[in-house]
């Protein structure tokens, strides 16, 4: 069985070596397994055939038995297309191609008898079915179920006859061949338990569905399996962790945090703060390593936090360090931490890759010699030449620009694990961090500080300019600085610097110095540069920041109470969170402005309608969890986690995770090591559940 599912994509019937090397570049469907589980994103219902009469923008993807009465071509350039007029005896409709469509004309002259599917639209408001499928009506009986399944599938594959068609007979080959006795991947009791389908079942019914019920029923099963799978790996980790990874012990509270606490602190922490320390103190002194994501909204006050708990270790006769994705952030809470620690007796440094030979030196060494107790930087504190002789708490801020691995390697700088707390700025729904940190123990501050005014959120129209910069003009007269921001898409460089550019010109001519000065930041210039350009601005030498999107991450500039965002349509709903975030620290009010186009999609629309609506981040986080469907339909990514999900969503399928979770934690708690004869498919499944290419990058 396994032998049969791991053959070569290429030796099965229809495929061959050319269409083999497509379907593995294309989709990564190397064997006859990958295709089983290459899984429709739709099904067409073929029950019953429409009338054009009835049709309406509402409908899904439908059939109409009928003829086209004329071809005509339209338009030129990329606008060109053939547009069909097709009808039966109760009206007609538009077809439409834009491309690849030369040989329908020739297929299907007008008068002859055929079947379409498609989905109708409204355009303009006249109905119309663009890139209709066509089949000949004498073939349409020999489908093999009445919900026929839907594949992606890219222009690649469409070029070598790849359709979503194809693929569907591909596996009808496949399930031809499989062997009558199929593997299964769960156990038995926990079929019957949760009335789950069995796995060959389950495939057949996701690629050939005889009824709507049997293809949820599949889709619950292979649902439930694939989240399943993953909860019982991460809880396995952390559960071993927790028995096996012995962590320093620290006690003590002791004169540091006493004294930065009665004497130091200039606010009565938020009862969120409170909580969230009592976790971290919990942790420190268990005799385990801590592993705790902090994960609190942008200005929440986790550097407090964080500066805190870092006094513990200090208490303990521990040393302590800070980790922070940028120069300019590890520079912030240098001055912020240093600042706050002002009158105690406490050695803290800054290392960065900009810190000078000399000095460098002189912080490896009382590193070493244990003089030096808390150090903050960046990615330099990485680098094998910085030891400690005792370091026991490690800080990593916004965790998600950092790999696991190097997390790793912070842990291995020191003879015993140190505790280990992560801070991330980016709210992330339950269900969510449940699988991207599920080893990780985690604490929320739920709670901003008190007396922050709420940022008011605006949306504006690309022609309405003149009246924001007029607005702004206001704002700045009385002191207030400015952030713009352009979009900066990877596969679209060029562009967005132009757009930059041209969204520069007319910032300037609209802001002429003297009276004004612009500080420009954006992904072309030299570090130095935007270092410069940034501490300008920072030390509001300038009263506009215009941008690409590399100030997202914590920078704090009191004085700017401005956030204008262009082409806020093309962000996702976490990054435009992010830069709202950037305003709103200081006591004025702050404004978000969000400019965009008239041409808006569904999504884009709502995202800049959530915006507006609320301020908070959790409520945000579970929108864009929503919206973000499952993945992009063209490819295979499906938004940034580190497990490639074939089936189950993590925004929809909630409580089928929750499930999975729940199961997997019974199953732990009763046989921790799966060793028990009724759990010995788990164990052999188990890697299943692993994180296989883990993306890390994308993860925000
Ligand atoms: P975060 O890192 O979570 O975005 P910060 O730690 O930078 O937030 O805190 C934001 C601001 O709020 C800082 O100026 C900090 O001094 C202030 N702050 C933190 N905690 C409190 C509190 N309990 N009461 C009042 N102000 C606070
Ligand atoms: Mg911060």
């Amino acid at each position: 069985m396994e032998n049969f599912l791991k053959q070569d994509i290429q030796f099965l019937t229809g495929v061959g070596p050319v269409r083999g090397e497509i379907l593995r570049k294309e989709i990564s469907v190397h064997t006859f397994e990958d295709l089983l589980y290459y899984f429709p994103f739709r099904y067409i219902d073929k029950s019953k055939f429409y009338k054009v009469r009835e049709i309406h923008p509402d409908l899904p993807y439908i059939q109409i038995k009928g003829s086209i009465k004329k071809y005509s071509k339209i338009g030129s350039g990329r606008g060109k297309r053939i547009v069909a007029a097709f009808g039966d005896e109760t009206g007609t409709v538009e077809l439409v191609w834009f491309k690849g469509a030369k040989w329908i004309p020739e297929n299907y002259p007008p008068g002859k008898e055929i079947v379409i599917f498609g989905k109708p639209s409204a355009y303009n408001r006249k109905l119309n079915i663009v890139h209709p499928e066509i089949e000949d009506p004498s073939k349409i009986k020999k489908v093999r179920s009445n919900l026929q399944a839907v594949y992606s599938t890219t222009e690649k594959m469409k070029d070598n006859y790849l359709t979503s068609k194809a693929i569907s007979k591909l596996q009808a080959n496949l399930l031809e061949m499989l062997p009558a006795k199929f593997s299964e991947t769960l156990p038995y009791w926990l079929l019957q338990d949760l009335k789950l389908v069995t796995l060959d079942l389950a495939l057949k019914q996701i690629h050939f569905p005889d009824s709507v019920r049997d293809y949820k029923n599949a889709e619950l099963r292979l649902k439930f399996e694939e989240l399943f799978y993953i909860q019982l790996n991460i809880l396995q980790k952390k559960t071993v962790r927790k028995t096996e990874f012995r962590g320093n012990k620290f006690s003590s509270v002791g004169d540091y945090l006493n004294s930065f606490y009665k004497k130091k602190l200039p606010f009565e922490l938020t009862d969120a703060q409170k909580k969230v320390l009592r976790e971290i103190r919990a942790d420190l002194g268990s005799g385990i390593q801590m592993n705790r994501l902090l994960q609190g909204d942008v200005g929440s006050g986790k550097t407090l936090v964080a500066l805190m708990s870092m006094l513990i270790a200090l208490d303990n006769n521990y040393q302590a360090c800070l980790m922070a994705p940028t120069e300019i952030l590890a520079n912030q809470h240098f001055m912020s931490i240093s600042n706050m620690l002002k009158g105690m007796d406490v050695k803290v440094d800054l290392l960065t890759g900009s810190t000078k030979k000399r000095q460098r030196d002189s912080i490896h060494e009382d590193l070493e010699n244990g003089s030096m107790q808390i150090l903050i930087g960046t990615h330099a504190l990485l680098e094998d030449v910085v030891q400690f002789s005792n370091l026991g708490l490690v800080i990593i801020d916004e965790q998600h620009r950092f790999g696991v691995a190097q997390r790793a390697r912070l842990w291995k700088k020191s003879k015993v694990l140190p505790h280990v707390l992560v801070m991330t700025a980016t709210p992330i729904p339950r269900t969510l961090s449940m699988t991207l940190y599920g080893d990780l123990d985690v604490s929320v501050i739920d709670e901003l500080p008190p007396g922050r005014k709420p940022i008011i959120t605006k949306r504006f129209h690309d022609n309405q300019r003149l009246k924001v910069f007029g607005f702004l003009k206001k704002e700045i007269s009385v002191g207030r600085q400015v952030y713009i921001v352009y979009p900066l898409i990877k596969e679209s460089e060029k562009m967005d610097y132009k757009d930059l550019e041209d969204g520069l010109e007319s910032i300037a001519r609209a802001f002429p110095p003297p009276d004004y000065q612009i500080s420009v930041v954006h992904g072309k210039m030299k570090s130095e540069e935007k270092e410069i350009s940034m501490r300008h601005f920072v030390e509001g030498r300038t009263n506009i920041m215009v941008s690409t999107t590399v100030i997202e991450v914590g920078v704090d500039v009191a004085n700017a109470s401005i956030m204008v965002i262009e082409s806020a349509e093309r962000f996702g709903l976490s990054q435009l969170h992010q830069l709202r975030g950037r305003v709103g620290r200081g006591a004025e009010q702050s404004y978000c402005i969000l400019m965009s186009g008239y041409k808006l999609s569904d999504d884009g629309r709502k995202r800049l309608e959530t915006m507006v609506s609320t301020n908070d981040g959790f409520e945000i986080a579970e929108v864009d969890l929503k919206l973000r469907g499952p993945g992009d339909l063209e490819g295979t990514q499906q938004s940034g986690i580190p497990f490639n999900l074939k089936i189950a969503h993590l925004g929809k399928d909630q409580q089928i995770l929750t499930l999975a979770r729940d199961v997997a934690d019974k199953v732990l708690e009763e046989d921790p090591n799966l060793g028990m004869e009724k759990n010995f498919i788990f164990r052999k499944y188990l890697k299943k559940g692993s994180p296989n290419q883990v993306k890390w990058e994308y993860i925000s």
